[in-house]
């Protein structure tokens, strides 16, 4: 008998199944059942217009078999089948099938991911099989073949018999290692699991006969004596997959219910979903997707290993388990699946990054998540606050590190609390809100939201009926200054020194002031030794004594960001001291400054300004200094 020998490229793919440490070594499964399926599709298509291929859509089925003793797997159809010359072609010449190339020598990372979760076809049973037969008779054709191979040294062609046509796959499988134990694919739960997992959406019925046990008939005798009943095997076709995905069925066909129950089993949530929709794609590029919205953020859901990703079918055969390509960050929290029948089954993982296909699928997704949260928003707003406060975050940063660039897309999904009522707001309605005169969209950072109601510069805002968006969040400050503007209504930090609130003849008026005191103000100024950039007469407060403002583009909620962030450097924002010009603390510090009892206002610029700081909610400098001048001058 003559051995033939594998094409180069082949051989070469051959290799690499055969020495692979890739973990995930039971997609050999997948990609048998696969092909047995496309073969099948081939003859039922046939049958549709051609009589005299004799069966049903019902007769058609894949066949698994487990023979422990033989430790043997055996996957068969009642598909096209081969010709003696397609067997040579087709499992001599694998790297034909187009979609695999390699890229270096013989790297066993990049093997594995290349093996990855793609398809690789037929070679794949040589991950787990020491011999692969397969005994095939091609539809139309009285004779059948046997191909078999035990690995690179080659393969060979033989005549058989076969009593229909179809394709018979028999593995021998590898001998157990203490690290793998190719036994396992004996197992009929683990092949049932197996199915379930990556082919439970075949078209077609994958069968097989599961052995179960049954107690024997007892005599009345030994049931008396209360005799253990002895125990038979039996066997009963069972069809493991369930055939006809979820998404593939018509809307007006499944119930919320289905929907809800397919999320939870399927991703792994004890919660319902918070939202989910079922996306039928007609044109290009034509695909189903379910797409679900977790009610709770998974606990490791803002840490590194979180994982985003949808679920890739091609044509209902699961291609991987989470495609990143699917979803832009921001939306990474969503759950669930793409299937398209324009995906080629194998195809490579990075091939698939740049696959137009691919692209334009992603590109369309990202439109429906985005167009549905607005839906929630408009329509449900309790359950969308929900959502915000899951998941919030996440799109708050996708405006940040895009720098602006996802703006448009994300800027009418924001909320934050505003100052009227505590409540979540949208830009939109802020600003639909905004007083005639109102310049700005005032924000205000801290810790929460009780706390920054309690800033003295909020004061003169709320008076005049701004709102004032709070900004609890460490990012917030961040996004609003990358997106600067919502509708050409530019944002503004309460503590800015530019608020621009009062009236110019008020301003006019405290400038007039400051001028007069200039001297005071310097001394005070001096007294803080570079903690505050200046000292100045206060515009924006009504009844409180004193607060802080910054110049320039760090804030002090920015200052306390930045500097918890893991670097050496620290940032400062330029404090400027504000002191209310109509409080009596002013009329105060001028008698003392008359006086010319400088000490005396040096202290009380050190009090005033850690004042300042406590009602901010920084951390003061020297808090024993600070109780000292409290209780002396008490
Ligand atoms: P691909 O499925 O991507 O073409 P494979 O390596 O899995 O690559 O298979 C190579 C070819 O062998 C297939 O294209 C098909 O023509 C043929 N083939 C494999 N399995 C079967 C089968 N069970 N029945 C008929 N043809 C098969």
């Amino acid at each position: 008998m003559e051995t033939r020998q594998f094409k180069a490229e082949s051989k070469r793919l051959l290799e690499m199944m055969i020495h692979s440490i890739y973990t995930h070594k039971e997609i050999f499964l997948r990609e048998l059942i696969s092909n047995a399926s496309d073969a099948i599709d081939k003859l039922y298509f046939k049958s549709l217009t051609d009589d005299s291929v004799g069966l049903n859509k019902d007769d058609f089925a894949i066949t698994l078999h487990a023979d422990k003793d033989a430790r043997t797997l055996t996957i068969s159809d009642n598909g096209i089948g081969m010709t003696e010359e397609e067997l040579e072609n087709n499992l001599g010449t694998i790297a034909n099938s187009g979609s695999f190339k390699f890229k270096s020598e013989n790297k066993l990372e990049e093997d594995n991911q290349i093996i990855g979760q793609f398809g690789v076809g037929f070679y794949s049973a040589f991950m787990v099989a020491k011999k692969v037969t397969v005994i095939s008779r091609a539809y139309g054709s009285e004779k059948a073949y046997r191909w078999e191979s035990e690995g690179t040294e080659g393969y060979t062609i033989t005549e058989d018999t076969r009593e229909t046509a179809g394709t018979t796959v028999i593995l021998e499988l590898l001998d157990d290692t203490d690290d793998e134990k190719y036994s396992e694919f004996l197992e009929q739960y683990r092949l049932k699991t197996l199915v379930k997992k990556y082919s439970d959406y075949i078209r077609f019925p994958i069968n097989m006969d599961m052995r179960h046990s049954r107690p024997l008939e007892q005599s009345e005798e030994d049931k008396k004596a209360g005799k253990a009943p002895e125990y038979e095997d039996y066997y009963e076709k069972e069809t493991l997959n369930s055939m006809t995905p979820l998404w593939k069925k018509n809307k007006n066909e499944i119930t919320e219910e289905e929907y809800k129950h397919f999320y939870t089993e399927k991703f792994y949530d004890y919660n319902e979903p918070l939202k989910y929709t079922h996306v039928k794609n007609e044109g290009m590029p034509s695909y189903n997707a379910l797409l679900y919205i977790p009610s709770k953020a998974p606990y490791d859901y803002y840490s590194k290993e979180y994982e985003k990703g949808l679920q890739l079918y091609s044509n209902g055969v699961l291609i991987m388990d989470k495609c990143a390509d699917l979803l832009p960050d921001y939306f990474s929290f969503v759950k669930g699946l793409v299937d398209s029948e324009d995906l080629s089954l194998n195809i490579s993982r990075e091939m698939l990054q740049h696959d137009r296909q691919l692209k334009s699928i992603a590109k369309s997704i990202e439109k429906t998540i985005n167009s549905e949260l607005k839906k929630m928003l408009k329509n449900e707003r309790e359950k969308y606050e929900d959502f915000w406060k899951a998941f919030g975050v996440q799109m708050k940063y996708g405006i940040y590190s895009g720098f602006g660039a996802n703006r448009e897309k994300l800027q009418d999904l924001l909320m934050f609390t505003s100052s009227a009522e505590g409540k979540l707001v949208t830009l939109e309605e802020y600003v639909s809100r905004m007083k005639e005169e109102q310049k700005y969209i005032y924000y205000a950072s801290g810790e929460s939201f009780e706390r920054i109601k309690q800033l003295p510069q909020t004061e003169i805002l709320l008076e005049k009926g701004y709102e004032i968006l709070c900004l609890t969040d460490g990012i917030d400050e961040f996004v609003v200054k990358s997106m600067n503007a919502y509708k050409e209504k530019e944002f503004r930090n309460i503590s800015a020194d530019d608020t621009e609130v009062e009236s110019t003849e008020k301003q006019e008026e405290i400038k007039a002031k400051e001028e007069e005191n200039s001297d005071m103000l310097q001394k005070l100024t001096d007294a803080l030794d570079g903690k505050v950039t200046k000292v100045i007469l206060s515009k924006r407060l009504k009844t409180h004594p004193v607060c802080l403002s910054t110049e320039g583009d760090i804030t002090m909620e920015m200052e306390k960001v930045l500097n918890s962030m893991p670097t050496d450097e620290k940032i400062h924002a330029k404090r400027v001291l504000e002191i209310n010009p109509e409080h009596d603390i002013f009329s105060k510090l001028k008698a003392i400054s008359d006086s010319g009892d400088s000490e005396k206002l040096s202290k009380y610029a050190k009090i005033l300004y850690t004042q300042a700081l406590l009602i901010e909610g920084v951390s003061i400098e020297n808090p024993a200094e600070f109780s000292n001048l409290v209780c002396e001058l008490m």
